[in-house]
Protein backbone atom coordinates (compact mmCIF):
# COMPACT_ATOMS: atom_id res chain seq x y z
CA UNK A 1 0.00 0.00 0.00
CA UNK A 2 2.97 1.80 0.12
CA UNK A 3 2.55 5.95 -0.87
CA UNK A 4 -0.78 4.74 -2.61
CA UNK A 5 -4.14 7.43 -1.79
CA UNK A 6 -6.79 6.35 0.13
CA UNK A 7 -10.07 7.59 0.91
CA UNK A 8 -11.77 6.34 4.24
CA UNK A 9 -15.77 7.89 5.04
CA UNK A 10 -16.33 7.70 8.59
CA UNK A 11 -12.55 7.30 9.06
CA UNK A 12 -12.97 9.11 11.97
CA UNK A 13 -13.71 6.61 14.39
CA UNK A 14 -14.59 3.06 15.17
CA UNK A 15 -14.05 0.49 11.94
CA UNK A 16 -13.35 3.33 9.51
CA UNK A 17 -10.61 4.03 12.17
CA UNK A 18 -9.14 0.95 12.41
CA UNK A 19 -8.87 0.30 8.96
CA UNK A 20 -7.01 4.11 8.44
CA UNK A 21 -4.90 2.85 10.72
CA UNK A 22 -3.58 -0.49 8.92
CA UNK A 23 -3.08 1.15 5.70
CA UNK A 24 -0.98 3.70 8.03
CA UNK A 25 1.37 1.28 8.66
CA UNK A 26 2.08 0.84 5.32
CA UNK A 27 2.60 5.07 4.45
CA UNK A 28 -0.58 5.17 2.67
CA UNK A 29 -1.48 8.95 2.05
CA UNK A 30 -4.67 8.80 3.96
CA UNK A 31 -7.79 10.98 2.83
CA UNK A 32 -10.28 10.62 6.90
CA UNK A 33 -13.90 11.62 5.73
CA UNK A 34 -15.87 12.54 8.48
CA UNK A 35 -19.01 15.10 9.25
CA UNK A 36 -19.31 15.81 13.08
CA UNK A 37 -18.00 19.59 13.53
CA UNK A 38 -15.82 18.53 16.42
CA UNK A 39 -12.54 17.60 15.18
CA UNK A 40 -11.27 15.82 17.82
CA UNK A 41 -11.86 11.86 16.88
CA UNK A 42 -10.51 12.52 13.17
CA UNK A 43 -7.47 14.64 14.89
CA UNK A 44 -6.61 11.30 17.18
CA UNK A 45 -7.08 9.57 13.89
CA UNK A 46 -4.63 11.39 12.18
CA UNK A 47 -2.41 11.74 14.49
CA UNK A 48 -2.15 8.18 15.63
CA UNK A 49 -1.75 7.53 11.79
CA UNK A 50 1.20 10.17 11.40
CA UNK A 51 3.27 8.38 14.46
CA UNK A 52 2.61 5.33 11.66
CA UNK A 53 4.56 6.91 9.37
CA UNK A 54 1.38 7.93 7.08
CA UNK A 55 0.03 11.34 5.92
CA UNK A 56 -3.36 12.11 6.89
CA UNK A 57 -5.89 14.60 6.69
CA UNK A 58 -9.21 15.14 7.58
CA UNK A 59 -11.71 16.44 5.95
CA UNK A 60 -15.25 17.38 6.94
CA UNK A 61 -18.02 16.29 4.23
CA UNK A 62 -21.19 14.82 3.93
CA UNK A 63 -21.27 12.19 2.35
CA UNK A 64 -24.47 12.50 1.44
CA UNK A 65 -24.20 15.32 -0.51
CA UNK A 66 -23.75 14.90 -3.91
CA UNK A 67 -21.90 18.23 -4.42
CA UNK A 68 -19.57 18.67 -1.93
CA UNK A 69 -18.35 14.87 -2.92
CA UNK A 70 -17.39 15.81 -6.13
CA UNK A 71 -15.70 18.97 -4.62
CA UNK A 72 -13.77 16.69 -1.86
CA UNK A 73 -12.56 14.14 -4.89
CA UNK A 74 -11.60 17.29 -7.14
CA UNK A 75 -9.99 18.49 -4.41
CA UNK A 76 -8.00 15.04 -3.72
CA UNK A 77 -6.95 14.50 -7.67
CA UNK A 78 -5.62 17.87 -7.93
CA UNK A 79 -3.57 17.55 -4.52
CA UNK A 80 -2.95 14.24 -4.97
CA UNK A 81 -2.91 13.25 -8.77
CA UNK A 82 -5.21 9.84 -7.95
CA UNK A 83 -7.15 7.43 -5.68
CA UNK A 84 -5.97 4.31 -5.39
CA UNK A 85 -9.08 2.76 -2.65
CA UNK A 86 -11.83 4.44 -1.81
CA UNK A 87 -13.63 2.57 1.67
CA UNK A 88 -16.82 3.79 1.76
CA UNK A 89 -17.52 2.96 5.30
CA UNK A 90 -19.69 5.95 6.66
CA UNK A 91 -23.02 5.42 8.04
CA UNK A 92 -25.59 5.85 10.75
CA UNK A 93 -28.33 4.23 11.91
CA UNK A 94 -31.80 5.52 13.17
CA UNK A 95 -33.39 2.68 15.00
CA UNK A 96 -36.85 1.92 15.49
CA UNK A 97 -39.72 -0.54 14.47
CA UNK A 98 -41.23 0.27 11.01
CA UNK A 99 -44.99 1.31 12.02
CA UNK A 100 -42.94 3.78 14.37
CA UNK A 101 -40.48 4.93 11.53
CA UNK A 102 -40.46 8.60 9.88
CA UNK A 103 -40.25 9.55 6.56
CA UNK A 104 -36.97 11.24 8.39
CA UNK A 105 -35.88 8.11 9.94
CA UNK A 106 -35.56 6.95 6.63
CA UNK A 107 -34.11 9.12 4.30
CA UNK A 108 -31.54 10.07 6.41
CA UNK A 109 -30.53 6.57 6.55
CA UNK A 110 -30.47 5.81 3.45
CA UNK A 111 -29.04 9.08 2.44
CA UNK A 112 -26.00 8.67 4.50
CA UNK A 113 -25.55 4.88 4.08
CA UNK A 114 -26.27 4.24 0.39
CA UNK A 115 -26.50 7.42 -1.59
CA UNK A 116 -23.33 8.58 0.11
CA UNK A 117 -21.67 5.00 -1.80
CA UNK A 118 -23.31 6.31 -5.15
CA UNK A 119 -21.94 10.02 -4.75
CA UNK A 120 -18.22 8.58 -3.76
CA UNK A 121 -17.69 5.95 -6.22
CA UNK A 122 -19.34 7.81 -8.85
CA UNK A 123 -16.85 10.52 -8.23
CA UNK A 124 -14.04 8.51 -8.12
CA UNK A 125 -14.71 5.69 -10.66
CA UNK A 126 -13.34 8.03 -14.03
CA UNK A 127 -10.31 8.53 -12.31
CA UNK A 128 -9.92 5.11 -11.15
CA UNK A 129 -10.55 4.17 -14.93
CA UNK A 130 -8.04 6.04 -16.59
CA UNK A 131 -5.10 4.69 -13.90
CA UNK A 132 -6.59 0.82 -15.05
CA UNK A 133 -6.26 0.15 -11.53
CA UNK A 134 -8.42 0.80 -8.09
CA UNK A 135 -10.21 -0.89 -5.27
CA UNK A 136 -13.23 0.30 -3.91
CA UNK A 137 -14.61 -1.90 -0.63
CA UNK A 138 -17.95 -0.94 0.58
CA UNK A 139 -18.58 -1.42 4.08
CA UNK A 140 -22.15 -3.29 4.50
CA UNK A 141 -23.53 -5.26 6.99
CA UNK A 142 -24.95 -8.87 8.32
CA UNK A 143 -28.50 -7.06 8.79
CA UNK A 144 -27.97 -6.23 4.74
CA UNK A 145 -28.41 -10.12 4.55
CA UNK A 146 -30.69 -11.70 7.41
CA UNK A 147 -32.38 -8.45 8.52
CA UNK A 148 -33.42 -7.00 12.13
CA UNK A 149 -36.32 -5.95 13.56
CA UNK A 150 -36.29 -2.33 14.41
CA UNK A 151 -33.98 -1.76 11.40
CA UNK A 152 -35.79 -2.02 8.05
CA UNK A 153 -34.02 1.32 7.17
CA UNK A 154 -30.56 0.33 7.79
CA UNK A 155 -31.03 -2.92 6.38
CA UNK A 156 -32.44 -1.75 3.05
CA UNK A 157 -29.69 0.61 3.19
CA UNK A 158 -26.92 -2.43 3.80
CA UNK A 159 -29.02 -4.68 1.33
CA UNK A 160 -28.65 -2.10 -1.57
CA UNK A 161 -24.77 -1.84 -0.80
CA UNK A 162 -24.71 -5.28 -1.79
CA UNK A 163 -26.38 -5.05 -5.47
CA UNK A 164 -24.67 -1.70 -5.78
CA UNK A 165 -21.32 -3.73 -5.50
CA UNK A 166 -21.61 -6.33 -7.81
CA UNK A 167 -22.98 -4.43 -10.46
CA UNK A 168 -20.09 -1.75 -10.51
CA UNK A 169 -17.98 -4.64 -9.70
CA UNK A 170 -18.77 -5.91 -13.34
CA UNK A 171 -18.47 -2.15 -15.20
CA UNK A 172 -15.33 -1.87 -13.62
CA UNK A 173 -13.17 -5.09 -14.07
CA UNK A 174 -12.22 -4.57 -17.56
CA UNK A 175 -10.42 -1.65 -16.28
CA UNK A 176 -8.50 -3.40 -13.41
CA UNK A 177 -10.75 -2.23 -9.94
CA UNK A 178 -12.10 -4.10 -7.97
CA UNK A 179 -15.52 -3.54 -6.40
CA UNK A 180 -16.01 -5.70 -3.29
CA UNK A 181 -18.17 -5.52 0.08
CA UNK A 182 -17.41 -6.52 3.97
CA UNK A 183 -20.28 -7.32 6.01
CA UNK A 184 -19.53 -7.05 9.61
CA UNK A 185 -21.64 -8.51 12.06
CA UNK A 186 -21.89 -6.80 15.50
CA UNK A 187 -18.87 -4.89 16.29
CA UNK A 188 -18.25 -2.62 19.19
CA UNK A 189 -17.96 1.05 18.38
CA UNK A 190 -19.94 4.32 19.32
CA UNK A 191 -22.58 2.85 16.44
CA UNK A 192 -23.46 0.03 18.87
CA UNK A 193 -22.38 1.42 22.10
CA UNK A 194 -25.32 2.64 23.02
CA UNK A 195 -27.46 -0.67 22.41
CA UNK A 196 -28.88 -1.99 25.94
CA UNK A 197 -27.29 -5.02 27.75
CA UNK A 198 -30.40 -6.91 26.69
CA UNK A 199 -29.69 -6.73 23.27
CA UNK A 200 -25.72 -6.82 23.48
CA UNK A 201 -26.52 -10.10 25.39
CA UNK A 202 -28.99 -11.04 22.82
CA UNK A 203 -26.53 -10.28 19.85
CA UNK A 204 -23.71 -12.56 22.08
CA UNK A 205 -25.71 -15.76 21.66
CA UNK A 206 -25.85 -15.58 17.83
CA UNK A 207 -22.20 -15.45 17.88
CA UNK A 208 -20.86 -19.25 17.39
CA UNK A 209 -16.69 -17.67 18.28
CA UNK A 210 -18.71 -16.00 21.28
CA UNK A 211 -17.58 -12.44 20.93
CA UNK A 212 -18.50 -9.28 19.82
CA UNK A 213 -16.39 -7.89 17.02
CA UNK A 214 -13.03 -5.52 16.98
CA UNK A 215 -12.96 -2.48 14.37
CA UNK A 216 -9.34 -4.21 13.79
CA UNK A 217 -11.26 -7.59 12.43
CA UNK A 218 -12.97 -5.67 9.86
CA UNK A 219 -10.03 -3.73 8.92
CA UNK A 220 -8.19 -7.47 8.48
CA UNK A 221 -11.13 -8.04 6.09
CA UNK A 222 -11.39 -4.45 3.89
CA UNK A 223 -7.03 -4.17 4.00
CA UNK A 224 -6.60 -7.62 2.56
CA UNK A 225 -9.29 -6.92 -0.64
CA UNK A 226 -7.15 -3.81 -1.13
CA UNK A 227 -4.16 -5.83 -1.58
CA UNK A 228 -2.67 -7.30 -4.52
CA UNK A 229 -3.14 -11.01 -2.70
CA UNK A 230 -6.88 -9.92 -3.53
CA UNK A 231 -6.27 -9.00 -7.45
CA UNK A 232 -8.62 -11.47 -8.55
CA UNK A 233 -11.79 -11.03 -6.17
CA UNK A 234 -14.83 -8.87 -7.20
CA UNK A 235 -17.68 -8.02 -6.94
CA UNK A 236 -17.65 -10.68 -3.46
CA UNK A 237 -18.99 -10.02 -0.10
CA UNK A 238 -16.76 -10.98 2.84
CA UNK A 239 -18.95 -12.20 5.83
CA UNK A 240 -16.98 -10.77 9.11
CA UNK A 241 -19.05 -11.90 12.25
CA UNK A 242 -17.54 -14.84 14.35
CA UNK A 243 -20.26 -16.83 12.59
CA UNK A 244 -23.05 -14.81 13.18
CA UNK A 245 -24.56 -15.57 9.74
CA UNK A 246 -23.19 -18.44 7.62
P1 LIG B 1 -19.25 4.88 14.13
O1 LIG B 1 -18.21 4.55 15.13
O2 LIG B 1 -20.52 5.49 14.56
O3 LIG B 1 -18.57 5.77 12.99
C1 LIG B 1 -19.34 6.26 11.91
C2 LIG B 1 -18.46 7.10 11.02
O4 LIG B 1 -19.25 7.60 9.93
C3 LIG B 1 -17.85 8.30 11.74
O5 LIG B 1 -16.54 8.51 11.28
C4 LIG B 1 -18.76 9.43 11.29
O6 LIG B 1 -18.10 10.70 11.29
C5 LIG B 1 -19.06 9.02 9.86
N1 LIG B 1 -20.25 9.68 9.33
C6 LIG B 1 -21.52 9.59 9.80
N2 LIG B 1 -22.33 10.36 9.04
C7 LIG B 1 -21.56 10.95 8.08
C8 LIG B 1 -21.82 11.83 7.01
N3 LIG B 1 -23.04 12.29 6.76
N4 LIG B 1 -20.79 12.22 6.23
C9 LIG B 1 -19.53 11.78 6.48
N5 LIG B 1 -19.23 10.92 7.47
C10 LIG B 1 -20.23 10.51 8.27
O7 LIG B 1 -19.69 3.56 13.31
P2 LIG B 1 -18.95 2.16 13.04
O8 LIG B 1 -19.56 1.17 13.93
O9 LIG B 1 -17.49 2.35 12.98
O10 LIG B 1 -19.53 1.85 11.57
C11 LIG B 1 -18.79 2.00 10.39
C12 LIG B 1 -19.54 1.30 9.28
O11 LIG B 1 -19.70 -0.09 9.60
C13 LIG B 1 -20.96 1.83 9.06
O12 LIG B 1 -21.28 1.86 7.70
C14 LIG B 1 -21.83 0.82 9.79
O13 LIG B 1 -23.13 0.78 9.27
C15 LIG B 1 -21.05 -0.45 9.50
N6 LIG B 1 -21.34 -1.54 10.43
C16 LIG B 1 -21.10 -1.40 11.77
C17 LIG B 1 -21.40 -2.45 12.62
C18 LIG B 1 -21.17 -2.39 14.10
O14 LIG B 1 -21.57 -3.33 14.80
N7 LIG B 1 -20.51 -1.35 14.63
C19 LIG B 1 -21.95 -3.63 12.10
C20 LIG B 1 -22.19 -3.73 10.74
C21 LIG B 1 -21.87 -2.68 9.91
P3 LIG B 1 -18.50 11.82 12.39
O15 LIG B 1 -18.55 11.14 13.72
O16 LIG B 1 -17.46 12.85 12.24
O17 LIG B 1 -19.85 12.29 11.94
Amino acid sequence: MSERVAVITGGSKGIGRAVALKFARENARLVLVHYDADEVAVGETAALAAELGAGAEGRRVDVSSRGDVELLFKDVMNRHGRVDVLVNNAGITRDTLLMRMTEQDWDAVLAVNLKSVFNCTRAVIQPMMKQRKGRIVNISSVVGRIGNAGQANYAASKAGILGFTKSVAREAAPRGITVNAVAPGFVATEMTDGLSQKVKDAFMQQIPLGRIGEPDDIAEAVYWLCSDAASYITGQTIHVNGGMFM
